[in-house]
């Protein structure tokens, strides 16, 4: 397929980095890929030549493993990564799997579809995870927050966003998006939590995030990669607190996700980058310059 755009997503940082075990090398990032179908192999349904498609991270799962016969292929051992270990969406070109391809919503254009695929998608399997929290806390504002905070507040939820001390930026940000507060990750909230998403890869947040959630409540750690988490206290986690990880995706979170928000819009806010800049877009999500989503746009 053509590659149309794709969205820089913080796990290419962990990739080009080496944080992750594993990686195919010399590999393409990119996992959040919005293209258009040149052609289609023999036995390909559900697409054509002009399709416009999504390709998210799950690139590849065997579908016979116990993991994959009880809906959890997100966890399957065999599975494998776009853009991590079959060449991504950093390109002008890309081959997928079309079993593990999406027709995206139209109420997007290529540049603001193409953050719902992983930061959406996994940012929605985490909200999943967080049960039916009203007070939902938010560690970290990029782009997998802004996109669960609107999905949140149209619930009728409401979020508390938590940022870095002294980024105002992100906390205006947080409340424009519908955040009813923001503050600093340091920071206690006016009421209680029932449950927070941590999306910042920093593992003191654990404790941080437990201590302001109230009895019951569930800590869901959103990121493929975190700084290792301090000792903190048993009554931090007493009375049925749980920290969990999510992992990946499944096709189904996909499918429900894609379907989600072509009900409600969710506006995403992207910042465009000619493919060629595309170590500057990951500088800039490094440094925490980012507003939202950097999205690469091959040039014409
Ligand atoms: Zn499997
Ligand atoms: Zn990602």
């Amino acid at each position: 397929m053509t590659v149309l755009a794709c969205g820089v997503c913080r796990t290419d940082l962990h990739v080009v980095d080496g944080d992750l075990p594993s990686p195919a090398i010399p590999i393409i990032p990119g996992h959040e890929i919005v293209g258009r179908v040149d052609r289609v192999g023999s036995g390909v349904n559900g697409f054509a030549p002009g399709d416009r498609v999504g390709i998210p991270w799950l690139g590849y799962s065997c579908g016979h493993c116990e993991y994959c016969r009880t809906d959890r292929e997100n966890l399957c051992r065999s599975a494998r990564y776009t853009g991590y270990q079959i060449d991504g969406g950093y390109a002008e070109q890309a081959i997928a799997d079309a079993r593990f391809c999406f027709h995206l919503p139209p109420g997007y254009d290529d540049e603001h579809a193409a953050p719902l695929l992983c930061a959406g998608l996994i940012g929605y399997r985490a909200y999943r995870m967080a049960g039916d929290a009203w007070r939902l806390g938010i560690y970290g504002f990029g782009a997998a927050a802004h996109i669960i905070a609107q999905v949140a507040v149209q619930q009728g939820r409401e979020v508390y966003a938590f940022v870095t001390p002294g980024d105002s930026t992100a906390a205006d940000f947080a409340r424009s998006v519908g955040a009813s507060w923001a503050g600093w990750s340091t920071d206690a909230p006016p009421a209680a939590l029932d449950a927070a998403i941590i999306f910042a890869p920093v593992g003191r947040l654990v404790p941080e995030a437990l201590s302001r959630t109230r009895p019951g409540g569930v800590v869901v750690c959103a990121g493929i990669h975190m700084s290792d988490i301090p000792s903190f206290p048993y009554k931090l986690l007493w009375e049925e607190r749980v920290v969990r990880s999510v992992a990946n995706l499944t096709r189904a979170d996909a499918h429900e996700f894609l379907a989600l928000v072509g009900d409600i819009v969710i506006k995403t806010t992207v910042k465009p980058y000619p493919l060629r800049e595309a170590n500057a877009a990951l500088d800039d999500l490094r440094s925490g310059r980012l507003t939202g989503a950097a999205v690469l746009v091959p040039s014409p």
